[in-house]
């Protein structure tokens, strides 16, 4: 897996805010200045569970040193914990999605105990602190005297969470002064306000830039993939909610009508505990298919994900439940053809037939690749249509607007 690459790439060059104006405008960039001015020094702090691995890590990795060119304080710390603590995470989040809950009572008091420790240990002292995802939403206890501004970023889809686990976080959550949803259908009743924010991709990344066609050849020469066929690709976790089960199956009803070979590629992310045992029962079920390949990708794997994503003839994400689904808009900003399930965050990137077409079951998966397949025309129009959408609206400048604008709404007019 870590073999050396064929082809050389260009060494990573420090990404700076004018970098995005040939793509955006300068004006959009001259906004963001403006809006930040009245920001300088002010202190922001972003805390999750992992940093790499997963949408949120891919987010605050571009999101934090874009603020920081703006003229803020920003820090981003990551809370630790045990297995044990990863695991009753996972167990949430896969509650939250709707999933059922079996661990035992005492869980919750874990739970506690992990994020008092984090508490212990970190400064939450800053002016903006945005604590992201369940796991460390607890933090909350070490706000000194209503001191600053607290917000909980909530990147799950919370409209049908198992209640078991919701009844326990909802008091915590209802402690902040605001919680913050991808999309306006995640959200629940509250007594705090709620404001909406689109995750978002940034083009210029090494997940994302444009990259030389021989690149991407030594990158389908070093995994087996002929890139001559045509290739079907879903770049997840390997996570059940990703349903890679699913997506084999759906290329196995493809492949009766089309040669075709199919990519799943992804690795761990530090918090999630399940990936070695949902990449074996897609191995199984994968069986000896020689074009079927499965990569178990390391962190660092950024531009093969970005060369796999570019070489796709259609890209897959065939989620069962899904926060924003943040490999959709990579995929439409590559403008690619994505097949993709009509779950969480997706139907926001994916406008049926417009920049994409949805599927709501394995059949329904296949027919949709069968049916670009044999479209082509259709596939290039929805590609194109899929990266105007994504520029519009899911561009991480998008998504700096928004923070910029939301601090200073904090602020009030003072
Ligand atoms: N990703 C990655 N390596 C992998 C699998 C996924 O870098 O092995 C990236 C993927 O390209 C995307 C993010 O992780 O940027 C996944 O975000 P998404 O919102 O699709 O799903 P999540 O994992 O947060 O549920």
């Amino acid at each position: 897996m870590s073999a050396p690459i064929g082809a050389e790439v260009a060494a990573p060059k420090i990404i700076q805010l004018d970098d995005y104006a040939p793509l955006l405008g300068a004006p959009e960039i001259s906004q963001l200045r403006a809006l930040a001015a009245p920001l300088q020094g002010r202190t922001v702090l972003m805390v999750n569970s992992t940093s790499v691995g997963g949408g949120v890590a891919e987010i605050l990795n571009r999101l934090v040193p874009i603020l920081t060119e703006l003229g803020l304080a920003v820090k981003w710390d990551v809370i630790t914990g045990g297995n044990d603590f990863f695991e009753i995470t996972k167990a949430f989040h896969n509650a939250l999605h709707g999933g059922p809950y079996e661990l035992p009572p005492e869980s919750f008091e874990t739970f506690l105990a992990y994020n008092e420790q984090n508490r212990a240990r970190m400064s939450l002292d800053s002016e903006f602190v945005i604590i992201h995802d369940p796991q460390p939403v607890a933090l909350i206890n070490g706000r000194q005297n209503h001191q600053g501004h607290w917000l909980w970023r909530c990147h799950i889809d919370l409209s049908r969470p198992n209640m078991k686990v919701w009844e326990f976080l909802e008091p915590w959550v209802s402690r902040y002064d605001g919680a913050v949803f991808s999309s306006p259908d995640f959200s629940r009743q509250l007594p705090i306000p709620q404001y909406l924010a689109y995750p978002s991709i940034d083009p210029l990344s090494e997940k994302n830039r444009e990259l030389e066609p021989e690149y991407i050849q030594s990158i389908l020469e070093r995994f087996g993939v002929d890139p001559n066929r045509t290739i079907l690709t879903q770049i997840s976790r390997f996570d059940r909610l990703k349903d890679p089960v699913g997506v084999v199956r759906a290329y196995k009803l493809v492949k009766r009508y089309f040669d075709c070979q199919l990519v799943l590629a992804g690795g761990g992310a530090s918090d999630d505990p399940e990936g070695d045992q949902v990449l074996r029962e897609v191995q199984q079920v994968a069986g000896d298919d020689p074009d079927i390949h499965t990569l178990n990708l390391p962190p660092w794997s950024a531009l093969e994900i970005n060369a796999l994503q570019r070489a796709s003839t259609i890209v897959i994400q065939k989620s069962l439940r899904e926060g924003f689904g943040l490999t959709v808009s990579e995929a439409l900003w590559k403008k690619k053809p994505v097949v993709a399930s009509s779950v969480g965050g997706i139907p926001t990137q994916i406008i049926h037939k417009q920049t994409g077409l949805l599927a709501h079951s394995v059949e329904g998966t296949a027919y949709q690749i069968r049916f670009l397949l044999s479209n082509p025309p259709l596939a290039q129009r929805l590609g194109e249509q899929g990266h105007e959408h994504v520029r519009e609206h899911f561009l991480i400048t998008s998504q700096v607007r928004r923070h910029l604008t939301g601090f200073l709404h904090l602020l009030g007019p003072s």
